[in-house]
Protein backbone atom coordinates (compact mmCIF):
# COMPACT_ATOMS: atom_id res chain seq x y z
CA UNK A 1 0.00 0.00 0.00
CA UNK A 2 1.48 3.24 -1.28
CA UNK A 3 1.72 6.04 1.89
CA UNK A 4 1.15 9.11 1.32
CA UNK A 5 2.59 11.34 4.08
CA UNK A 6 6.20 12.19 4.71
CA UNK A 7 8.01 12.80 7.83
CA UNK A 8 11.67 13.75 8.13
CA UNK A 9 13.11 12.88 10.81
CA UNK A 10 16.57 13.35 12.79
CA UNK A 11 17.18 9.92 14.23
CA UNK A 12 18.56 6.80 12.14
CA UNK A 13 16.95 4.95 10.11
CA UNK A 14 16.69 0.99 9.38
CA UNK A 15 15.05 -2.31 10.10
CA UNK A 16 13.31 -2.24 13.34
CA UNK A 17 14.47 0.72 14.38
CA UNK A 18 11.96 2.86 16.51
CA UNK A 19 11.59 6.63 16.08
CA UNK A 20 10.28 9.03 18.55
CA UNK A 21 7.80 11.88 17.67
CA UNK A 22 8.12 15.60 18.48
CA UNK A 23 5.21 17.19 20.06
CA UNK A 24 4.80 19.09 16.24
CA UNK A 25 5.33 15.90 14.08
CA UNK A 26 2.58 14.27 16.41
CA UNK A 27 0.16 17.03 16.34
CA UNK A 28 0.62 16.99 12.29
CA UNK A 29 0.28 13.03 12.31
CA UNK A 30 -2.17 12.24 14.71
CA UNK A 31 -4.16 16.25 14.99
CA UNK A 32 -4.36 16.90 11.05
CA UNK A 33 -3.59 14.00 9.43
CA UNK A 34 -5.71 11.94 11.93
CA UNK A 35 -3.60 8.86 11.57
CA UNK A 36 -3.76 6.33 14.17
CA UNK A 37 -2.14 3.31 15.36
CA UNK A 38 -1.32 0.72 12.50
CA UNK A 39 -0.95 3.82 9.79
CA UNK A 40 2.02 3.82 8.05
CA UNK A 41 3.96 7.25 7.50
CA UNK A 42 6.98 7.21 4.59
CA UNK A 43 9.90 8.83 6.82
CA UNK A 44 13.42 9.84 6.12
CA UNK A 45 16.66 11.86 7.88
CA UNK A 46 18.52 12.56 4.47
CA UNK A 47 20.92 10.17 4.63
CA UNK A 48 19.06 6.41 5.05
CA UNK A 49 16.76 6.79 2.33
CA UNK A 50 12.93 6.13 2.53
CA UNK A 51 11.85 4.06 5.18
CA UNK A 52 8.00 2.69 5.89
CA UNK A 53 7.31 3.99 9.51
CA UNK A 54 4.14 1.88 11.47
CA UNK A 55 2.73 3.72 13.79
CA UNK A 56 2.98 1.88 16.68
CA UNK A 57 1.72 4.60 19.79
CA UNK A 58 -0.11 7.25 18.65
CA UNK A 59 -0.96 10.52 21.69
CA UNK A 60 -1.72 14.23 21.50
CA UNK A 61 1.75 14.94 22.34
CA UNK A 62 3.82 11.92 21.22
CA UNK A 63 4.24 8.89 19.45
CA UNK A 64 6.66 6.25 18.27
CA UNK A 65 6.71 4.81 14.71
CA UNK A 66 8.89 1.71 13.98
CA UNK A 67 10.62 1.31 10.75
CA UNK A 68 9.74 -1.98 8.72
CA UNK A 69 11.10 -1.80 5.07
CA UNK A 70 12.74 0.42 2.49
CA UNK A 71 10.59 2.30 0.50
CA UNK A 72 13.03 4.30 -1.68
CA UNK A 73 17.36 4.38 -1.36
CA UNK A 74 18.76 7.60 -1.28
CA UNK A 75 19.16 9.71 -3.99
CA UNK A 76 21.51 12.08 -3.52
CA UNK A 77 21.01 15.38 -5.82
CA UNK A 78 24.20 16.97 -7.93
CA UNK A 79 26.82 18.23 -6.34
CA UNK A 80 25.61 22.08 -7.19
CA UNK A 81 24.74 25.22 -4.75
CA UNK A 82 22.79 27.39 -5.33
CA UNK A 83 24.32 31.03 -4.19
CA UNK A 84 21.73 33.98 -3.92
CA UNK A 85 21.38 37.52 -2.27
CA UNK A 86 17.92 37.26 -0.23
CA UNK A 87 15.50 39.39 -1.20
CA UNK A 88 11.60 40.02 0.31
CA UNK A 89 11.00 37.49 3.21
CA UNK A 90 8.34 35.07 1.27
CA UNK A 91 10.38 35.43 -2.52
CA UNK A 92 13.22 34.06 -0.03
CA UNK A 93 11.12 31.79 0.88
CA UNK A 94 10.10 30.73 -2.59
CA UNK A 95 13.73 30.64 -3.35
CA UNK A 96 14.70 28.11 -0.85
CA UNK A 97 11.25 25.96 -1.44
CA UNK A 98 12.24 25.38 -5.14
CA UNK A 99 16.08 24.91 -5.33
CA UNK A 100 15.46 22.01 -2.90
CA UNK A 101 13.04 20.71 -5.33
CA UNK A 102 14.77 21.37 -7.82
CA UNK A 103 17.85 19.79 -6.72
CA UNK A 104 20.45 21.79 -5.00
CA UNK A 105 22.80 20.18 -3.18
CA UNK A 106 23.64 23.24 -0.64
CA UNK A 107 21.60 26.46 -0.72
CA UNK A 108 23.85 29.53 0.29
CA UNK A 109 22.76 32.96 0.95
CA UNK A 110 24.93 35.07 0.14
CA UNK A 111 25.21 39.39 0.79
CA UNK A 112 26.24 41.64 -2.02
CA UNK A 113 26.79 45.33 -2.03
CA UNK A 114 23.63 45.64 -3.10
CA UNK A 115 21.70 43.37 -0.76
CA UNK A 116 18.94 44.83 0.91
CA UNK A 117 18.67 42.39 3.91
CA UNK A 118 21.25 42.38 6.13
CA UNK A 119 20.10 39.11 8.01
CA UNK A 120 18.42 36.04 7.26
CA UNK A 121 16.10 33.34 9.62
CA UNK A 122 18.86 30.56 8.53
CA UNK A 123 16.45 28.01 11.36
CA UNK A 124 13.21 29.16 9.06
CA UNK A 125 14.57 28.95 5.72
CA UNK A 126 15.80 25.55 6.26
CA UNK A 127 12.79 24.37 7.74
CA UNK A 128 11.19 25.37 4.44
CA UNK A 129 14.25 22.97 2.93
CA UNK A 130 12.66 20.07 4.80
CA UNK A 131 9.00 21.33 4.05
CA UNK A 132 10.19 21.22 0.45
CA UNK A 133 11.39 17.68 0.25
CA UNK A 134 8.50 16.14 1.94
CA UNK A 135 6.46 17.18 -0.41
CA UNK A 136 8.43 16.38 -3.40
CA UNK A 137 9.09 12.96 -2.68
CA UNK A 138 12.89 13.82 -1.97
CA UNK A 139 14.99 11.90 0.20
CA UNK A 140 17.89 14.85 0.97
CA UNK A 141 17.33 17.84 2.36
CA UNK A 142 20.26 20.52 1.53
CA UNK A 143 21.73 22.56 3.80
CA UNK A 144 20.51 26.18 4.25
CA UNK A 145 24.40 27.62 5.41
CA UNK A 146 24.24 30.97 7.55
CA UNK A 147 24.36 34.11 5.71
CA UNK A 148 27.86 34.74 3.95
CA UNK A 149 29.43 38.19 2.75
CA UNK A 150 30.81 37.48 -1.31
CA UNK A 151 34.21 38.41 -1.05
CA UNK A 152 34.72 36.17 2.01
CA UNK A 153 32.63 33.66 -0.05
CA UNK A 154 34.73 33.73 -2.63
CA UNK A 155 38.06 34.69 -1.23
CA UNK A 156 37.82 30.58 -0.18
CA UNK A 157 36.22 29.64 -3.33
CA UNK A 158 37.50 25.91 -3.79
CA UNK A 159 39.61 25.65 -7.30
CA UNK A 160 37.49 23.12 -8.45
CA UNK A 161 33.86 23.87 -8.16
CA UNK A 162 33.04 26.11 -11.47
CA UNK A 163 30.44 28.70 -11.09
CA UNK A 164 27.60 29.74 -13.39
CA UNK A 165 27.13 33.39 -13.00
CA UNK A 166 24.24 34.74 -13.57
CA UNK A 167 24.86 38.29 -14.99
CA UNK A 168 21.80 40.55 -16.48
CA UNK A 169 23.92 42.53 -18.17
CA UNK A 170 25.89 40.19 -20.35
CA UNK A 171 23.29 40.01 -22.80
CA UNK A 172 25.59 38.57 -25.23
CA UNK A 173 26.84 35.89 -23.03
CA UNK A 174 25.82 32.36 -23.76
CA UNK A 175 22.34 30.77 -22.41
CA UNK A 176 23.55 27.30 -23.26
CA UNK A 177 25.88 25.02 -20.66
CA UNK A 178 25.94 22.36 -23.07
CA UNK A 179 29.79 23.14 -23.50
CA UNK A 180 30.86 22.93 -19.77
CA UNK A 181 31.84 19.95 -18.36
CA UNK A 182 30.27 18.13 -15.43
CA UNK A 183 31.70 18.07 -11.40
CA UNK A 184 31.12 20.55 -8.75
CA UNK A 185 29.06 23.56 -9.46
CA UNK A 186 27.39 26.73 -8.12
CA UNK A 187 25.16 28.97 -9.18
CA UNK A 188 25.12 32.65 -8.64
CA UNK A 189 22.28 34.87 -8.25
CA UNK A 190 22.37 38.47 -7.20
CA UNK A 191 20.08 41.11 -5.57
CA UNK A 192 17.36 43.48 -7.03
CA UNK A 193 19.79 45.69 -7.60
CA UNK A 194 22.05 43.38 -9.51
CA UNK A 195 25.69 42.83 -8.72
CA UNK A 196 28.02 46.19 -8.28
CA UNK A 197 30.47 47.05 -10.32
CA UNK A 198 33.76 45.83 -8.66
CA UNK A 199 32.00 42.74 -7.88
CA UNK A 200 31.18 41.90 -11.56
CA UNK A 201 34.53 42.59 -12.37
CA UNK A 202 35.86 39.90 -9.60
CA UNK A 203 33.60 37.61 -11.11
CA UNK A 204 34.31 38.22 -14.62
CA UNK A 205 38.35 37.60 -13.49
CA UNK A 206 37.22 34.18 -12.07
CA UNK A 207 38.73 30.83 -13.94
CA UNK A 208 36.16 29.09 -12.82
CA UNK A 209 33.42 31.37 -13.80
CA UNK A 210 31.15 30.95 -16.89
CA UNK A 211 28.99 33.76 -17.50
CA UNK A 212 25.79 33.01 -18.49
CA UNK A 213 23.07 34.76 -19.55
CA UNK A 214 19.43 34.03 -18.88
CA UNK A 215 18.26 35.58 -22.03
CA UNK A 216 16.91 39.37 -23.40
CA UNK A 217 14.86 40.30 -20.51
CA UNK A 218 15.84 40.80 -16.76
CA UNK A 219 13.99 38.05 -14.85
CA UNK A 220 13.31 38.98 -10.82
CA UNK A 221 16.14 37.51 -8.46
CA UNK A 222 13.55 34.80 -7.55
CA UNK A 223 12.26 33.62 -11.39
CA UNK A 224 16.06 33.97 -12.45
CA UNK A 225 16.70 31.42 -8.94
CA UNK A 226 14.45 28.75 -10.61
CA UNK A 227 15.23 29.66 -14.26
CA UNK A 228 18.94 28.93 -13.42
CA UNK A 229 18.58 25.44 -11.16
CA UNK A 230 16.78 24.86 -14.90
CA UNK A 231 19.19 25.28 -17.36
CA UNK A 232 22.38 23.82 -15.25
CA UNK A 233 19.79 21.12 -14.18
CA UNK A 234 19.15 20.15 -18.22
CA UNK A 235 22.59 20.88 -19.46
CA UNK A 236 24.74 19.10 -16.17
CA UNK A 237 22.66 17.91 -13.83
CA UNK A 238 20.10 14.42 -13.01
CA UNK A 239 18.09 15.65 -15.82
CA UNK A 240 20.59 15.61 -18.45
N1 LIG B 1 18.98 45.52 -10.98
C1 LIG B 1 19.22 44.75 -12.11
C2 LIG B 1 18.87 45.55 -13.36
O1 LIG B 1 17.85 46.20 -13.32
O2 LIG B 1 19.61 45.47 -14.33
C3 LIG B 1 18.39 43.47 -12.10
C4 LIG B 1 18.81 42.42 -11.15
S1 LIG B 1 17.85 40.95 -11.34
C5 LIG B 1 16.32 41.45 -10.71
C6 LIG B 1 18.46 39.90 -10.08
C7 LIG B 1 19.47 38.85 -10.54
O3 LIG B 1 18.83 37.88 -11.35
C8 LIG B 1 20.62 39.35 -11.35
O4 LIG B 1 21.66 39.91 -10.57
C9 LIG B 1 21.07 38.08 -12.09
O5 LIG B 1 21.90 37.29 -11.28
C10 LIG B 1 19.76 37.38 -12.34
N2 LIG B 1 19.19 37.70 -13.66
C11 LIG B 1 18.00 38.30 -13.94
N3 LIG B 1 17.79 38.36 -15.26
C12 LIG B 1 18.87 37.81 -15.85
C13 LIG B 1 19.25 37.57 -17.23
N4 LIG B 1 18.49 37.92 -18.22
N5 LIG B 1 20.44 36.96 -17.44
C14 LIG B 1 21.24 36.60 -16.42
N6 LIG B 1 20.95 36.79 -15.12
C15 LIG B 1 19.77 37.37 -14.84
Amino acid sequence: MTVKTRLYVDQPLGEGNRVSLTQPQAHYLFGVMRLAVGGAVALFNGRDGEWRGEIIEAGKRKGVLECTLQSKPLQMPPDVWLCFAPIKKTRTDFIVEKATEMGAAKICPIQTDYTNSERIKQERLQAHAVEAAEQCGGTYVPEVTSLQKLSAFLDHWPSKRQLMFCDETELGAATSLAAASRGPWAILIGPEGGFSPSERKRLHAMPEAHVVSLGPRILRADTAAVAAMTVWQAALGDWA
